[in-house]
């Protein structure tokens, strides 16, 4: 079957939309809220509301992270374009907006994401509309997912949840927190489970918030979770350990959300590539797509080459969530695009910045945040060397003991 990546025409609203938000809402408090960080964009409230419409009007959700899922099998052979592919494509307006305030839209978080991907029918239920985030990471495990230390140990009807979790995007503004935990210390792998928190249950203790290089508007916050008592119904998935299934829930959220990170560094490359071509115009320097790049102004080739990254990274991009939305399995092509669209992003915005000179460091111009914001893209959800060592694991066919 051959995949027409062309933006499809029952999703072009919706980009409309989604572009028109970012406009007139995020471009014009983006600065605001760089400089004021941990300061809450009330802003968004209304926004919120406002892409809530968007997810039950459009058929297939689409502003943000929440309601991607794994399709089923395809079985027809026909084309679906659904809610992975529409939240590709409004992700990169609103990141061509701004990343750091997407990433703080209520209702939109990765733990909702991972409650789409492994919750069943009756937890999908009791937790639909609420915000969500998500703590894998601890001081001693963050790409190495598999080494988390924090224990859910089961006492009557509730599991009580031990541990630490850092870098917690909104951490601090969701309502719930998505924690991952081990049954058994001694299993690995397969006793890693997901478990939704309330945010204000008083065994998870907010630590600290970090101040960071980039994407300052959205909070990230550390934990302690201190004798934390969760309803054991709040377990996502299947409570049994399967030593045969390994890590099989809980990673199924990454072919998810891999993607829709992509599409953030999308967003912000897109930016910085059209900034850029304003500001080569405006010193004479126009593009010509019909002459080849060796024969044009060296700005202007350099512009077309990082253009031409772009376009890859977008590719890829689609073809990932197009293949989630149509049931095929699509691990390898989630790395292939975070890989490249993290790495192309921050290249992208870096160059820009040196082609721009001081419109590009200046902060009177948005340039010099786009770079700073584009360098967490590739390094949340999977670091760029991780994402290559999972691409060269499934391409040789070794598993994650054999190639480290
Ligand atoms: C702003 C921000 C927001 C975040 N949000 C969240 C969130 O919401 N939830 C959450 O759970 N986590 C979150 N994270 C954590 C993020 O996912 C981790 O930082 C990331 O997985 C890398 O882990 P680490 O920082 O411990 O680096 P490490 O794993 O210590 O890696 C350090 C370096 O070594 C490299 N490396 C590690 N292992 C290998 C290997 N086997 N082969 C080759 N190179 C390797 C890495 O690529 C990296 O360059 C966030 C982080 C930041 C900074």
């Amino acid at each position: 079957m051959s995949i027409d990546l062309e933006v499809p025409r029952k999703f072009e609203q919706l980009v409309d939309q989604a572009h028109t938000v970012a406009v007139e809402v995020l471009r014009p408090i983006s600065r605001k809220y760089d400089l004021a960080e941990h300061e809450y964009p009330k802003e968004l409230d209304m926004l919120a509301a406002l892409i809530d419409g968007l997810d039950d009007g459009g058929g297939a959700s689409g502003a943000g992270a929440a309601g991607v899922s794994q399709a089923a099998a395809n079985g027809d052979g026909g084309n679906r374009n659904g809610s992975n592919m529409a939240s590709v494509l409004s992700i990169i307006e609103m990141c061509w907006g701004d990343v750091g305030l997407l990433l703080t839209m209520p209702r939109q978080g990765l733990g909702n994401s991972a409650i789409a991907a492994v919750a069943d029918e009756d937890q999908k239920q009791r937790f639909a509309g609420k915000w969500a985030a998500m703590a894998i990471t601890e001081p001693e495990a963050g790409s190495d997912s598999a080494a988390i230390r924090t224990t859910a140990v089961l006492d009557g009807d509730e599991y009580v949840l031990n541990g630490e979790k850092i870098y917690v995007t909104s951490g601090e503004r969701a309502e719930l927190v998505v924690v991952w935990a081990s049954l058994d210390l001694e299993v690995g792998r397969p006793a890693i489970k997901s478990f939704v928190v309330e945010r204000s249950n008083p065994g998870l203790k907010l630590d600290r918030l970090e101040h960071k290089l980039g994407i300052r508007a959205s909070d990230t916050a550390a934990f302690i979770l201190d004798d934390c008592r969760v309803p054991k119904e709040d377990l996502l998935g299947d409570p049994e350990i399967d030593v045969k299934k390994g890590f099989g829930g809980v990673m199924r959220t990454f072919d998810n959300t891999r993607p829709l990170v992509a599409a953030m560094a999308l967003g912000v490359a897109r930016a910085c590539l059209e900034y850029t071509r304003e500001q080569l115009a405006e010193a004479g320097v126009e593009l010509d797509y019909d002459r080849p790049a060796n024969t044009q102004h060296a700005a202007a080739a350099e512009l077309l080459e990082l253009e031409s990254d772009f376009e890859a990274a977008r590719l890829l991009t689609m073809e990932a969530a197009w293949m989630a939305d149509n049931g095929k399995p699509n691990s390898l092509h989630a790395s292939y695009a975070k890989a490249k669209a993290g790495r192309s992003g921050v290249d992208i915005a870096l160059r820009c910045v040196a082609l721009c000179g001081s419109a590009g460091l200046g902060e009177e111009e948005l340039l010099e945040k786009w770079a700073r914001d584009a360098k967490i893209l590739d390094i949340f959800e999977g670091t760029q060397q991780i994402q290559l060592l999972i691409i060269a694991r499934q391409l040789l066919g070794l598993s994650s003991a054999e190639l480290k």
